[in-house]
């Protein structure tokens, strides 16, 4: 009698050696991956600079919202803003920057004090390590200055590349980079400009498709946009003016 396959046996395709999990193999598996890994159909130049048009529309100037008067004042805000609103940390700098007035200031006061001044904004123990290591190095190391490149940016203590993008776009008027927030972060994958989760690559996605000029302001205007319309949860998308070019999976229209 002729013997049936069963259904696993019909699928099984056959194992060759090199599609054992050896490293060779990873290796090969990986190169075809790259190969093969979609291109985000998002970056194509055209509606590229039709998104920037569209942004250009609702948002030409559009800033920080982190309230502040210097560079100094600016990163420490900054700091402050990791898991918090800006409004929130608005209100908190009010006090706060009447009650230290510089980096150094900052750099010798109280842990348990700055503890509490900054409590309201959330992770605040960690929060206080950053501000007294970055302010220390600042005046130690600095001359008391914010220094104006990323790599000595991102030397101070609680400085990733987020913040130090703020500081450098916002303060100094240099695009060094593209500010990678959760609204940047969210945006970036419902328009297709980048399909990674990790700031760093999404930044590194963004830098390829967004001309330099326009990286300071592009991510001012997508961080509104998401405060407005683009929202994490029930985006407004019948009130976006990018819906035209938006393929996103959670569009509500
Ligand atoms: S159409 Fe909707 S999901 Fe797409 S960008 Fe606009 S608000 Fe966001």
């Amino acid at each position: 009698m002729k013997k049936t396959k069963s259904k696993t046996q019909k699928n099984a395709r056959p194992v060759s050696k090199a599609s054992k999990s050896s490293p060779t193999a990873r290796g090969a598996k990986n190169s075809a991956e790259r190969a093969t890994a979609p291109k985000t159909a998002g970056s194509d130049p055209k509606r590229v600079r039709a998104i920037l048009q569209k942004l250009d529309e609702d948002y030409r100037d559009v800033t920080c919202a982190l309230v502040h008067e210097s560079p100094f004042q600016l990163l420490i805000s900054t700091i402050l803003s990791a898991q918090c609103t800006d409004e929130r940390v608005n209100k908190v700098t009010k006090i706060l920057f009447a009650k230290y007035r510089n980096p150094k200031d900052f750099a010798y006061a109280s842990p348990a004090e700055l503890e509490q001044d900054i409590r309201p904004t959330g992770f605040f123990r960690n929060k206080t390590k950053s501000i007294l290591g970055a302010s220390r190095k600042i005046v130690d190391e600095f001359g008391g200055e914010v220094p104006r490149t990323m790599d000595k940016l991102l030397t101070l203590p609680g400085v990733a590349r987020k913040t130090a993008n703020v500081v450098l776009g916002t303060a100094f008027g240099i695009a060094a980079g593209v500010v990678v927030d959760t609204h940047v972060t969210r945006l970036s994958n419902r328009l297709d400009l980048s399909r990674h989760t990790d700031p760093k690559k999404i930044e590194h996605d963004l830098m390829r498709v967004i001309p330099p000029e326009k990286w300071i302001l592009f991510s001012h205007q997508l961080i509104w946009h998401g405060r407005k319309v683009c929202r994490a949860r029930k985006p407004r998308c019948a009130e976006c003016n990018l819906e035209s070019l938006c393929y996103a999976k959670d569009k509500t229209v």
